[in-house]
């Protein structure tokens, strides 16, 4: 249980409402708390606040929104435990994770708190012919405006965090939809947010979900919408209309262990399995197809399959869980039923595969046919499969083979591969000699193909929130 229910925020107050919302224990699927629900009314009047304050936070001036995003980060640190424990309720994320995401939102916000005195512009030399003696161009960023925010469940804390302290360092009035099967993070970072002297209208933090957010996407005040989520993210971009639209949307990340790495099988392994299972695989870069060299295919196999195994299943909230529940039973059952689709059409499982309620075993396979779910669509889920390349050339194609593109993993000790894997893979980012589900949260973050289009990380999100304003100068 949560000690509390939770309002929403209109115009950086707090609000409670005639219509509340069940927030459940993702575990015990009992209901932990309850959030209030906005009507449309109250969604208008966050939309028109946030129009209203677009001059009030271009006013606000750098030092002033560090000086927030500084306040957010002390706070933060102060309630590190209550943020963890909320996280472990709401989403069924270890407690172990749920902390390690509470580090990554204080990360964030101290980026962020960073970057909001550095958006700087630049010196154009224009005198590139005679008669263009004495021009010079300097630029700088402007906040775009209103920007609308819709995040999904897996990070409720820190992909939320990639929205609100970018647009508070850029200087943009923000209105966030969190995911409503998880939307207590966002609305803990909103009491944070109602502390400090951001301009009213700043921030509305609106629980809703699908279905009531259409003026999120569609309302034509808002300059930028910016959406984490699944593929559903394509529908709503062709309903935004002339606003900015950026995606971070899903993958089936892929990673490659070379031929070289049979001295560091440990290490390898140790990292597969962090990368597949790690809060139960729902995360949009989790290793999800593992292509080994033929020469170390049968040795991995063996020792991943045995380390599988021993991973402690059950109760988030106990310290030495490393897998929980799956964020409901909807999610467990359909990816059971892909495994079962691809076991029924030769595949083979090699440990796992059962379920329970909203708790899914971590499960490999091998032998899978390429036009299975489990091969070409998202699985979000503790699940990995294993196939064998000999030669490095199919190694690339076999990760290319996607409709994805987000980040890939390639162990390796050959320089050569890593450029090759650098130059070839078709993807938002490449890690050598570690997994694909690796991220800081300063780097730029994205993907390409159906995986979206954009990229987050503090610096590059504040690009797309802001205008390059150009000024041309004659000197006279
Ligand atoms: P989801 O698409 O079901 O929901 C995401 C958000 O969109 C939620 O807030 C939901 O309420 C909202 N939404 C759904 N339908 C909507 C509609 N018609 N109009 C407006 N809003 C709508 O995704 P999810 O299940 O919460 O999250 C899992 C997905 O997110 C996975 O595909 C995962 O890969 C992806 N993801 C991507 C990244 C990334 O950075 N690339 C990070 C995390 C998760």
């Amino acid at each position: 249980m949560l000690e509390k229910k939770y309002p929403y925020y209109l115009a950086n107050k707090a609000q409670t409402s005639k219509e509340w919302m069940d927030v459940v224990d993702k575990y015990s699927g009992k209901v932990a708390t309850k959030v209030a629900v906005p009507d449309a009314k109250a969604v208008e009047q966050a939309i028109a606040a946030a129009v209203k304050a677009t001059e009030p936070m271009r006013e606000f001036k750098p030092w002033a929104r560090q000086a927030v995003l500084q306040h957010c980060v002390k706070r933060f640190i102060e309630r590190r435990d209550e943020l963890a424990y909320a996280l472990c309720v709401e989403a069924g994320k270890p407690i172990k994770d749920s902390d390690g995401e509470v580090t990554r939102l204080i990360e964030t916000f101290t980026i962020a708190a960073e970057e909001s005195v550095r958006t700087n512009g630049e010196t154009i030399n224009l005198e590139i012919a005679k008669r263009l003696d004495g021009y010079h161009g300097y630029t700088k960023r402007v906040p775009l405006g209103p920007v609308s925010f819709i995040t999904p469940f897996n990070f409720p804390l820190n992909l939320v965090a990639h929205k609100v302290a970018p647009a508070i360092a850029a200087g943009c009035p923000f209105v966030l939809k969190p995911a409503e099967r998880t939307p207590i993070g966002a609305l803990i970072i909103g009491e944070v947010l109602a502390e400090t002297d951001l301009p009213k209208g700043a921030f509305s933090i609106l629980n809703l979900d699908g279905k009531h957010a259409g003026p999120l996407v569609e309302d034509p005040r808002f300059k930028l919408l910016s959406f984490t989520g699944s593929q559903i993210g394509w529908d709503l971009k062709a309903r935004a209309g002339h606003k900015k639209v950026t995606l971070e949307l899903g993958g089936n990340a892929a990673c490659i262990v070379d031929a070289d790495q049979g001295p560091h099988l440990d290490r390898v392994i140790d990292r597969l399995i962090f990368g597949a299972f790690y809060q139960s695989g729902q995360s949009c870069i989790s290793v999800q197809r593992i292509y080994v060299h033929d020469s170390i295919y049968d040795e991995l196999k063996k020792r991943l399959v045995a380390a599988v195994k021993k991973l402690k299943a059950g109760d988030p909230k106990k310290k030495d869980t490393f897998l929980g529940p799956m964020i409901d039973e909807a999610a467990a059952e359909r990816l059971y039923s892909w495994i079962e689709e691809a076991r029924k059409a030769g595949g083979k499982v090699l440990c796992g595969g059962k379920r329970k309620g909203p708790m899914l075993e971590a499960t490999l396979m091998e032998d899978v046919p390429r036009d299975t779910k489990v091969n070409r669509q998202e699985v979000f889920g503790p699940f990995a499969l294993l196939a064998r390349y000999k030669d490095f050339d199919d190694a690339v194609a076999m990760v290319n083979d996607s409709d994805y593109g987000l980040q890939a993993g390639i162990f390796t000790d050959s320089l050569a591969h890593a450029m090759r894997a650098w130059n070839e893979l078709d993807q938002g980012g490449v890690i050598v000699n570690d997994i694909p589900s690796f991220r800081v949260d300063n780097m730029p973050y994205g993907g390409v193909k159906l995986s979206g289009i954009g990229r987050e990380g503090v610096r590059y999100a504040i690009e797309d929130m802001t205008e390059l304003r150009l000024m041309v100068m004659r000197e006279v």
